[in-house]
């Protein structure tokens, strides 16, 4: 089976190197991005280890006809997106006119956020749904019917959140409810890099993320708070009591969505004081901003700007220790009786060093892009049109978890967040 990956950052490394692994099923790779030499570094420490021919490519992935181009010299089975989330859609136009299944991370956002045409779209979307984040699964569910006619599957957000979590709410809801009525998402990094400020993923899309205003569901409804503006302490396994912040995060919208009943889904993710601390401080004097300024006769968009200031993600695995436990906690009920269970992984920022060079956040990232690939390419997965995670069964996913890095556990009766 062939795939191509498009990307080579911090997440795709870890993706590429999952799929060496699994040669079994993936027997031909290309990995094509935007800087060639990025892709040859991975090829060159790979090509050794796996039996998986690698090739690599350069592309622009903002260019339908170049991607259309490779994929139709490549011939692949399935295109795996683990760029950014700019290039979804033409990414998935390509893949279309192409007729080869889609898979991703992330859903779609405009990088140019002062762009006319997507600013009025986006203010209407404000009115209709209530929250201001620049992403929504609308550009993406629009390539439904296309998708569908076309015979192609696209799986959308196989990461870990999105992704995993989503696989662990349709397992509860397969094997442990009858109805589920409250999810809360409790992402935690508790790993230290030892840099005052630093981003685990790519820092513009991290940055642009948490900054927002947060946002959960609430009985059919959406309710938009300040950014950070509420706060929970909670206790993780393997990683201890940690601040955590309510955002909002993308796969509220596809689980409010799919999961019949539900009637309150919450997202947090844990920060240290100095991460939002540098985060307020930059937003503060507009370095956060998404929209062009003058600097000295040319114009610079200020947080692409920082991006090139700050530490690579890619770079950040030999430095980071401690761990992560990502993770939902579902309250609703089976047989009519009430009950509560809490499903997470626990993942060391070094173990993933030792095993593919990368932290944690790109590993747990990128193991489940490589799952969702492989079950979407050996036609477990694979349903015509457009899909998120939680619309598959679940099972395969979680038993791929335990066998490619990322084992979870669940537990009954977990403490529940206030
Ligand atoms: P990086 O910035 O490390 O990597 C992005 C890669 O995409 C780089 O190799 C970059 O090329 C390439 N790229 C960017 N623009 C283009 C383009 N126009 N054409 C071709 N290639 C391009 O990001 P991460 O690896 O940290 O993140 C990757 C994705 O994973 C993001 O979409 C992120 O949102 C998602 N993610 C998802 C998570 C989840 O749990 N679902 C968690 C964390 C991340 P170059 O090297 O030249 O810059």
């Amino acid at each position: 089976m062939k795939i191509l990956i498009i990307g080579c950052g911090g997440v795709a490394q870890v993706a590429i190197k999952k799929c060496c692994r699994a040669d079994d099923v993936f027997t031909e790779i290309m990995i094509a991005s935007r800087t060639e030499s990025k892709c040859k570094a991975v090829q060159a420490e790979m090509s050794a280890k796996t039996k998986a021919r690698i090739y690599t490519a350069t592309v622009n992935a903002e260019s339908v006809e170049e991607l259309t181009a490779l994929i139709g010299s490549f011939k692949p089975q399935a295109v795996l997106n683990v760029a950014l989330p700019y290039q979804d859609l033409t990414i998935m136009e390509a893949c279309l006119k192409c007729k080869v299944d889609y898979i991703d991370t992330a859903n779609y956002e405009c990088e140019d956020t002062a762009d006319p045409a997507w600013r009025s779209r986006y203010e209407e979307r404000v009115r209709q749904k209530g929250f201001t984040a620049y992403f929504d699964y609308s550009y993406q569910w629009e390539y439904f019917e296309k998708f569908k006619k076309a015979g192609i599957c696209a799986l959308l957000g196989s990461g870990f959140d999105p992704g995993v979590t989503q696989v662990f709410t349709a397992y509860a809801q397969k094997h442990y409810f009858d109805t589920i009525e409250t999810i809360d998402i409790l992402d935690c990094n508790g790993g230290d890099h030892g840099y005052a400020f630093a981003t685990n993923f790519n820092p513009e899309i991290n940055l642009r993320e948490v900054s927002a205003n947060g946002s959960y569901w609430e009985n059919g409804r959406w309710i938009e708070t300040k950014p950070l503006e509420i706060k929970r302490e909670y206790n993780f396994a393997g990683v201890g009591k940690k601040d955590m912040y309510l955002l909002h995060h993308e796969e509220i919208e596809s689980l409010a969505k799919n999961v019949k009943g539900v009637k309150r889904i919450r997202f947090f993710m844990t920060f240290g004081q100095s991460y939002i601390q540098h985060m307020n401080c930059l937003k503060d004097v507009g370095m956060l901003s998404t929209e062009p300024v003058e600097f000295e006769g040319g114009k610079i968009v200020p947080i692409q700007f920082l991006k090139a200031l700050l530490p690579d993600p890619a770079t950040l695995g030999a430095r980071t220790k401690g761990k992560t436990n990502i993770g939902c906690i579902f309250t609703g009920y089976k047989n009519g009786v009430k009950k509560s269970i809490y499903i997470y992984n626990v993942c060391d920022h070094q173990e993933c060093y030792k095993e593919v060079g990368s932290q944690a956040i790109s590993y747990t990232t990128g193991v489940p892009a490589m799952i969702g690939a492989m079950l979407v390419i050996k036609g477990v997965w694979k349903k015509a049109g457009v899909y998120n995670a939680e619309e598959f069964d679940p099972d395969p996913f979680m038993e791929a978890l335990n066998k490619f890095g990322l084992p979870w556990i669940v537990e009954e009766n977990p403490v529940p967040v206030d």
